[in-house]
């Protein structure tokens, strides 16, 4: 994952904005407005260590356009997080809530630490820390964080803790991604991969492709990259060939044990050496000849430096922000099909509205309920975006740009923004 990007995450995302705005013909002061957050903010806050020294964090949550609800969008803990990439994840929340229709604006957060060296004392400490720093910038009305990059449901169920003692009274929809006791969502673990096989199928039936026995290759293998595996196997009957971590991966032809994987990763820290297969870096993945593709890692991995080598029929964003502009031009020459991102990895957001609606009105659903309406969402957002790049002759990506850019428009023309 060594190219680096010529424009930084936030750029990128205005650029994308532009092309898809120029497509449209987008109202010029509507097109100022949206390449830019509405609020940004930045808390530096106190957090007792375990040997009792006080240390001061830093923490950003960006509000980026609220024409249609409230914003929505993750916490990320992450020793290099910058406020660029908060920016543009915010923007990319505004465009997934977009895409898959539901009642959002985006927004995104971020604390810049590293999990890995902190104890959970250490984490509870930061995570309600943070709270009391944008307490009274949140709120289920207002803006409702969620898990991301290094957050979990249990940091999530603090920070609703937290923010519920500043209230006075119990506010599980101030937060989703909860543990289900509570008032977690059921099948929300599992939604933002879940979304992505759902795409992924709904391509292969597009482009003819049949996904039984198909071989798949995930980069990545955190909670997106994980359940891509389990599920391309459940849904698709696909088997996984090759899958990465940070610190390295495997690979087998014949196909290797998602689960088990997982569970050696869960022992060992890392699937380097897992079941004594073919070690392959993070690079090498990207250009294996294989069916699927699925980076599920981190942003800027597919450049104009490797996207002429990539094999892959179809390219399946799980991560946001995998593939640069010029790497975008080259996979779309070579005819390969991308998902991207922002529809490709919506479940997991899609799933979290429905926990916020459950949350308020306090009535919870058994999971067949929460799978049958992601996955009509999911279909619905996927063939709207497919058949808005025909229509148009853009790439997939330019074209969900086209739809939620268009539905996020006609909110602010609506309200008289503009
Ligand atoms: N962090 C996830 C995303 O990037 C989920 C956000 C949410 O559930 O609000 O889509």
């Amino acid at each position: 994952m060594s190219n680096g990007p010529t424009l930084n995450p936030f750029e990128i995302s205005q650029r994308q904005l532009d092309t898809a705005a120029k497509k449209l013909n987008l109202d010029p002061q509507v097109h100022e407005l949206l390449r830019e957050p509405l609020r940004i903010l930045e808390v530096h806050f106190p957090v007792r260590m375990d040997d009792k020294t006080v240390k001061t964090f830093t923490g950003f949550r960006v509000q980026y356009n609220d024409a249609r609800g409230p914003t929505k969008g993750g916490l990320r803990f992450h020793p290099e997080e910058t406020i660029d990439t908060v920016k543009a994840l915010a923007a990319w929340m505004t465009w997934k809530c977009a895409v898959v229709d539901i009642p959002y604006g985006g927004g995104k957060g971020g604390v810049i630490c590293n999990p890995k060296e902190l104890s959970a004392t250490e984490l509870e400490g930061i995570a309600r820390g943070y709270i009391r720093a944008i307490g009274r910038f949140i709120g289920p009305e207002k803006d409702i964080p969620a898990p991301d990059v290094y957050t979990t449901p249990q940091i999530m169920a603090w920070m609703m803790d937290e923010y519920s003692k500043i209230c006075g009274y119990n506010v599980p929809g101030v937060i989703t991604g909860k543990p289900i006791p509570l008032g977690g969502s059921l099948g929300r673990g599992d939604a933002t991969a879940r979304g992505t096989v759902y795409c992924i199928i709904e391509a292969a039936k597009e482009l003819g492709i049949e996904l039984k026995g198909a071989t798949v290759a995930i980069q990545g293998y955190g909670n997106a990259g994980y359940y891509c595996g389990t599920l391309m196997e459940e849904l698709a009957g696909s088997k996984v060939v090759a899958i990465t971590d940070s610190r390295g991966g495997v690979m087998d032809d014949k196909g290797l044990d998602p689960e088990a994987a997982f569970q050696f990763k869960q022992q060992n820290g890392s699937l380097a050496g897992f079941n004594g297969l073919k070690a392959i870096t993070n690079d090498e993945i990207l250009e294996l000849d294989v069916d699927v593709l699925i980076p599920a890692a981190i942003e800027n991995v597919i450049t104009d430096k490797n996207a002429a080598n990539i094999k892959a029929k179809i390219v399946a964003e799980a991560a946001n922000g995998p593939t640069t502009p010029e790497a975008d031009e080259i996979l779309h020459k070579n005819g390969i099909y991308v998902i991207p991102d922002f529809l490709c990895n919506a479940g997991g957001v899609t799933v979290s509205y429905f926990e916020w609606v459950q949350n308020i009105g306090g009535y919870y659903w058994p999971i067949e309920d929460v799978h049958t309406r992601l996955k009509a969402k999911m279909v619905k957002a996927f063939h709207e975006t497919h058949n808005m790049a025909k229509q148009h002759n853009v790439d997939n990506r330019i074209g969900a740009y086209m739809v939620s850019v268009q539905r996020v428009a006609e909110a602010m023309k609506l309200r008289g923004w503009v």
